[in-house]
């Protein structure tokens, strides 16, 4: 029996892309194997990934002066290749302190160059998006780089800071596709694709035309979005699977109305977790506020030992990886893309019995 998978990483999958993916598994329309085992210079896998970009960006709106790349390594990867592709005009770059996927960012780029933490919400323990002065930005910086969803701390930004002719940067891993994004704005996007976009293995970096070819003499050659840019994500074997998956969901997305609609949708489902949270005498939301995200939903009792009470019987009622990020404690519910309405409405009747039953 399938369960209600709150993970925040790799995360739930809608189940109708799961059944095409099994119905495709043995036979990928009549070639006669498994999408797994094509060539990933084959004619038929060709047609796979160029049918995903269009897709990609077709649903995103990407315009012509950007490139989609489909890399591996991670967001975490991404975190070293941004600054050795494009700290390399005047070695500075800025960035805002949001939590620890943000820090890891400027922590990383911090080996390649000079780096400027213009803000953090350290001291409440990442539970807000810091107010930012312009003052503190530097207009030399190669990049501005923000995380745009905090998936350990639930948070989100809801406006883009202005930097002027700045480029920024932003981690989209676990909002991306939840709701429209004017690419334009960003110098680059990226994105780990287990959270919102498909399986664990691939990443998605958009990324403006005249940000590439401007890489540090040391930049190994995969580390390169030259690299990968010349070569249409084929300079080496390209993680083909998560490729096609994304398609699928992809079409999943567009097939639900697009990005317009995801966004409604992830608005309802946030709202019924949000709106119990704010009424519950037991559970108390870690954000208030413009800034919680619609994707990942931190929660606490208060009490540690109800909270553990609290992860393991809602296990038990199929509500599975619904335990906080190690670094926040508590429950966090990641309610991405793929988690019905349905899914909600049980986690939350679920903590309406054991609030009725422990308080
Ligand atoms: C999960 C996550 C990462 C790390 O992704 P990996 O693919 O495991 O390297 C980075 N940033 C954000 C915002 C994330 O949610």
């Amino acid at each position: 029996m399938r369960v209600y998978n709150f993970s925040a990483g790799p995360a739930i999958l809608p189940e109708e892309v799961l059944k095409k993916a099994a119905a495709e598994m043995l036979e990928y329309g009549t070639s006669g194997q498994s999408v797994m085992e094509m060539s990933h210079r084959s004619k038929e896998y060709q047609a796979i990934i160029d049918s995903v970009e269009a897709k990609l960006r077709d649903l995103m709106n990407i315009p012509e002066n950007y490139k989609v790349l489909f890399l591996q390594g991670g967001a975490s990867s991404q975190f070293a290749m941004i600054p050795l592709n494009l700290m390399n005009k005047n070695g500075k770059a800025d960035f805002v302190l949001t939590g620890q996927w943000a820090n890891k960012a400027y922590q990383e780029a911090s080996r390649y160059g000079k780096c400027n933490a213009v803000a953090s919400s350290k001291d409440k323990t990442f539970s807000y998006i810091p107010e930012l002065d312009k003052s503190k930005f530097d207009p030399e910086a190669d990049f501005f780089h923000i995380c745009y969803n905090n998936t350990i701390y639930g948070t989100r930004f809801n406006e883009l800071p202005d930097t002027g002719d700045v480029p920024i940067v932003a981690d989209m891993s676990s909002c991306i596709l939840s709701e429209p994004v004017d690419v334009s704005k960003y110098g680059m996007i990226y994105a780990g694709a287990q959270k919102n976009m498909g399986p664990a293995g691939l990443t998605v970096v958009i990324i403006r035309e005249d940000l590439i070819g401007n890489a540090m003499d040391i930049t190994p050659t995969m580390f390169n979005y030259q690299t990968h840019a010349d070569n249409g994500s084929m300079y080496n074997t390209p993680p083909t699977y998560g490729i096609y998956i994304l398609g699928l969901v992809l079409d999943w997305v567009a097939e639900k109305g697009g990005l317009a609609a995801m966004a409604e949708l992830n608005k309802e489902k946030a709202a019924v977790l949000y709106d119990f949270l704010d009424e519950s005498k037991l559970f108390k939301a870690t954000v208030s506020g413009k800034d919680r995200s619609l994707m990942n939903v931190p929660f606490v009792t208060g009490n540690e030992e109800l909270d553990a009470k609290f992860v393991s019987e809602a296990k038990k009622a199929g509500l599975i990886n619904i335990k906080g990020h190690r670094s926040v404690g508590g429950m966090r519910a990641s309610i991405y893309n793929a988690m019905p309405i349905e899914g909600v409405k049980a986690l939350v009747e679920f903590m309406r019995k054991f609030e009725a039953e422990n308080v």
